[in-house]
């Protein structure tokens, strides 16, 4: 049993707390964020994930989760610290960093004994090394510690799973000490077999970059593949399945749609281009990704203009799905966003439903018409966008949907509805490249 101290109590540190306590540990999750702790010690979750709340509860009630605004408190505590604060994307697109150097500092500050320091947070190749100079040059009295970089792999909307059933733990650590320690909070998954990746920091700090750009290129290379469909009169989803069968392909992030969106990969993919260009090297590939996919949300709101004839004008248009994926609130790079601004400006008007999320996109549009359920949300509209996959809008009830709207259009840019009853029912539709019933 390690205590740990998780600092930054967002969607990573929170699930992370639930998870290690549930492995055993005690853990302080922290934060400055007031507002954000209360809650918590209210009992209340600040965000939506799966199971997440029971994680909580379980560990909150036997004591070895808790709650604080008692950062400094927190590091002396600790034997373990990981730092999981958020790292936005700054104006000229590289990772903004500031937060995770303040920790830094804060830690120097405050060490008072031997621990193992670990970075979460998904940081450019080369921050562990300036963290840890940041540490020394606030740990005036040299107190010994190990430096670890574990960067998070967990998917929101299946957060809780992710963390306790990994497809690997990546540990990029200074010494063999911090290896140990770090194992250990892992422990039950290293029983279980999780594969774990033993590195250098800087390498671990690569994988993580690594791995989001490679996803975000495929979702772009779908979604190519699905606009050529579109021309052709192709089905996206049966050349998606069979390239996936391709063992050397796979039929994961596969999905064509209105493009990537979340607190990830938009600005994961923008930060290692930025990065790779103070190297001078060009990533043409990852690049291209990200022109894809503005080009993509684009797309969907001509799609969109071309259903409703060419003009918004005065047209009352039902957003269906607000986040940016289904069963999370995360609204953060939602394409949502962009397609609910081009239709204000294209002059249309809103009416907008989410199952979890309305609340999150309120803190960017208040003035929208928010909806309880899809059904308040259709009533008199001219047009219907789907935009986030949610099980909900997967089973809608076409004939009621054809009954509540002033016209049957819609827009499925997650191609969950059944093309042939939608012919049959003689909505004017559009998807993504998957037309052909
Ligand atoms: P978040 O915005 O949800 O949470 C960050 C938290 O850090 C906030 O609660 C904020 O108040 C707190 N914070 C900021 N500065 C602080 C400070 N100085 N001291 C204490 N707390 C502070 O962010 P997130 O989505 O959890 O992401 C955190 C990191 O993990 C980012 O680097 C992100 O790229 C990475 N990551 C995120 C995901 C994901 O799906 N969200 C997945 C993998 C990795």
């Amino acid at each position: 049993m390690k205590r740990i101290t998780i600092i930054g109590t967002g969607y990573v540190g929170l699930v992370s707390g639930a998870g290690l306590s549930d492995f055993g540990h005690q853990v302080r999750c922290v934060d400055i964020d007031k507002e954000k702790i209360d809650l918590l010690n209210d009992g209340i979750i600040p965000i939506y994930e799966p199971g997440l709340k029971t994680l909580i509860t379980r560990n909150n009630n036997s004591k070895r989760l808790i709650f604080s605004v008692e950062i400094e408190e927190s590091i002396k505590w600790a034997q373990v610290i990981l730092i999981a604060v958020g790292t936005p994307q700054s104006k000229n697109g590289n990772a903004d960093i500031s937060a995770v150097i303040a920790v830094a500092k804060q830690i120097g500050k405050n060490i008072n004994n031997y621990k193992v320091i670990c970075t979460k947070s998904t940081v450019p190749i080369g921050t562990g090394k300036m963290i840890q100079k940041k540490i020394d040059q606030n740990n005036l009295d040299k107190i010994k510690y190990d430096y670890c970089s574990n960067p998070e792999f967990l998917r929101e909307g299946a957060a809780v799973r992710d963390f306790l059933h990994p497809d690997r733990i990546v540990l990029g650590a200074t010494s063999d000490k911090a290896f140990e320690y770090l194992k250990d909070i892992y422990r039950p998954l290293y029983i279980n077999e999780t594969p774990f990746v033993y590195t250098t920091v800087e390498t671990a700090e690569m994988i993580k970059y690594a791995a989001n750009s490679f996803l975000a290129v495929k979702i772009s290379y779908i979604n190519e593949i699905a606009n050529l469909c579109d021309e052709t009169g192709a089905d996206v989803h049966v050349v998606a399945n069979a390239l996936g069968t391709d063992g050397r392909i796979s039929p994961k992030f596969f999905h064509p749609g209105p493009g990537f969106g979340g607190s990830c990969f938009p600005k994961d993919t923008k930060a290692l281009v930025e990065f790779a260009k103070n190297h001078n090297i060009d990533l043409a590939i990852v690049t291209a990704a990200i022109k894809t996919n503005i080009y993509q949300r684009k797309r969907m709101v001509n799609k969109l203009i071309a259903l409703l004839d060419n003009d918004l004008k005065g047209k009352i248009i039902a957003v269906l799905g607000l986040a940016f994926k289904q069963e999370t609130d995360d609204v953060r790079e939602s394409p949502a966003i962009q397609i609910i601004t081009s239709i204000l400006e294209k002059g249309g008007s809103i009416k907008a439903y989410d199952p979890i999320a309305n609340d999150s996109m309120k803190t960017i549009f208040p003035e929208l018409d928010y909806k309880s359920n899809w059904h308040e949300a259709v009533e008199g509209c001219d047009a219907a966008i789907i935009m986030t996959e949610w099980n909900e809008f997967r089973s809608l009830d076409l004939e009621k949907l054809k009954e509540l709207m002033s016209q049957p259009v819609i827009l499925d840019t997650r191609n969950i509805l059944n093309v042939s009853e939608l012919k049959r029912l003689e909505f004017k539709f559009d998807n993504v490249g998957h037309k052909v019933a």
